[in-house]
């Protein structure tokens, strides 16, 4: 969802906040908790079959209903009243494909019989209740699965990621987990045609002149020869591919390494891995350096320092320590899960596993506390924040870091989760900020969404009540908010 995301979300967040469409890379939590978007109308309810206009018969998945956001375009009116239009919206998109060197006959071949895919309205303004905690995200994206089986496409596709790897300066374990994350490893691409997704979105709903723009670069795609047009599939949003390329991404960063003419990122395994690393590249990697790492806090730490950015002395200076190494001198490692049978890192890689690609004392980092006093704490480095930006989530990140480490043959994280603490829904979010609004903390507008505002004023709060002020919204900090009223 690069750069393109309203959503900036932040870690114990919105993991709800996926939910919001994805304007970018298209990765979408909720295709790994719930069935809707990664299995298409499968388990559609035959909701609402009333209602279903005639427009939308071949989107009988529909639900019919207004979208969530109340935008204008989105009422259950609208969105009848563009699909009936739907038509008459692609001939408009014409002279503007053909200026972009599309032959009349492809746009023909491409549209002909094209029908709206209305389910996409659904899931544009897919609301989910429920939050997902860190710790089940990092579950699920970072399982002992994922993480043998990119050590074995590692090893498969060796000579890619060397050369890869020495042409643009990305570490390879990124790219290895952006590919699992994304898609894990090509196996859920999703299968939605991207011109049909585009073009619905492009003449339906609220996100139209965003989509327009993916439309006609999808038609660019398939003008260009660079994707077979049979495997231009993917999410509800028109992300493709295993690394799912939005198709302006595509445009701005997809490369032909392998020199066959095509930038094919579907389905060459050359292609696809450089493409991923000239997007991270161009976005600014710092080459040979990791995105963060997880580190211990002193006793008595202050935490009204959560979120700053400063130099790594300085943040050696106030205690602050490396995980991995705090728990080795104390001789104890309190990470109950399993560890890989074979951690030994893959030839070539031995200097990251060591840590020499570690930041010098002199590199700015930023502390950032997911879940509050009880769970891993990290210091991140400027390539989490180009990690960011390929899909603006906190916990998306974190979970391609901590993958891309455990590639390499790198540990489990030393402090566990606190997994006894229920994650806030979405409407005890809004409560939460409108109740941080009403005692005078500063949140901006509430939208349910826990960013560093929110957790800057939560840890106001939390400090001027004698709360230890970690930011975490846990259930007992809104306890403690209602109370005061
Ligand atoms: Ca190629």
């Amino acid at each position: 969802m690069k750069r393109r995301s309203s959503f900036p979300c932040v870690l114990a967040v919105a993991l709800a906040a996926f939910a919001v469409p994805a304007h970018g890379q298209g990765f979408d939590l909720r295709s790994l908790f719930n069935s809707s978007p990664a299995t298409p109308g499968s388990n559609a309810p035959a909701a609402a079959a009333a209602n279903q206009p005639p427009a939308a018969s071949a989107a009988a998945e529909w639900s019919g209903e207004s979208g969530a956001s109340n935008h204008p375009l989105m009422t259950a009116e609208a969105i009848r009243a563009a699909a009936a239009n739907f038509r008459q919206c692609l001939a408009g998109l014409w002279p503007l494909a053909e200026r972009r060197g599309v032959s009349r006959a492809m746009f023909e071949a491409n549209v002909a019989g094209l029908v709206p895919d209305l389910r996409i309205m659904d899931l544009l303004d897919g609301q989910p209740e429920f939050t997902k905690s860190f710790w089940d995200y990092l579950d699920v994206l970072v399982s002992e699965e994922r993480i043998q089986t990119g050590r074995a496409i590692l090893a498969q596709h060796r000579a890619s990621f060397d050369a890869v790897e020495k042409a643009y300066g990305v570490d390879r374990h990124v790219i290895a987990a952006i590919w699992g994350v994304e898609s894990n490893y090509g196996t859920a691409i999703g299968e939605r045609s991207v011109i049909r997704s585009t073009a619905t979105l492009a003449c339906i709903g609220r996100r139209q002149d965003f989509f327009r723009e993916e439309f006609l670069s999808a038609l660019e795609i398939l003008a260009r020869g660079d994707v077979r047009a049979d495997h231009l599939k993917g999410s509800w949003a028109g992300a493709f591919g295993p690394t799912q390329f939005m198709p302006t991404s595509f445009k701005r960063y997809a490369v032909d390494f392998d020199r066959d003419g095509r930038r094919d990122v579907v389905d060459s395994v050359p292609d696809l891995i450089a493409s991923t690393a000239n997007n991270l590249k161009k976005d600014g990697w710092v080459p040979g350096q990791t995105w963060g790492y997880e580190v211990v806090l002193p006793k008595n730490f202050d935490f009204m320092f959560a979120g700053r950015a400063m130099q790594i002395r300085d943040w050696e200076r106030l205690g602050v320590r490396r995980a991995a190494m705090a728990s080795e001198a104390s001789g104890q490692r309190g990470n109950s899960m399993v560890r890989a049978p074979d951690t030994r890192p893959e030839p070539g890689s031995s200097a990251r596993a060591n840590g020499k690609n570690f930041p010098r004392s002199s590199d700015n980092a930023s502390l950032v506390i997911p879940t509050g006093a009880v769970g891993p704490t990290f210091l991140m480095l400027p390539n989490f924040g180009v990690i960011m930006k390929y899909n603006p989530a906190e916990a998306y990140a974190l979970a391609i870091g901590h993958l891309a480490d455990r590639l390499r043959g790198g540990e489990p994280f030393v402090q566990a989760w606190p997994r006894h603490e229920r994650m806030l829904t979405r409407a005890e979010r809004y409560e939460l900020q409108e109740l941080l609004a009403r005692h005078g903390f500063d949140v901006g507008e509430p939208d349910g969404r826990l960013g560093s505002r929110t957790r800057d004023a939560l840890r106001a709060f939390q400090s001027s009540v004698g709360m230890l002020p970690d930011g975490f919204a846990s259930a007992a900090v809104l306890d403690r908010l209602r109370a005061r009223n």
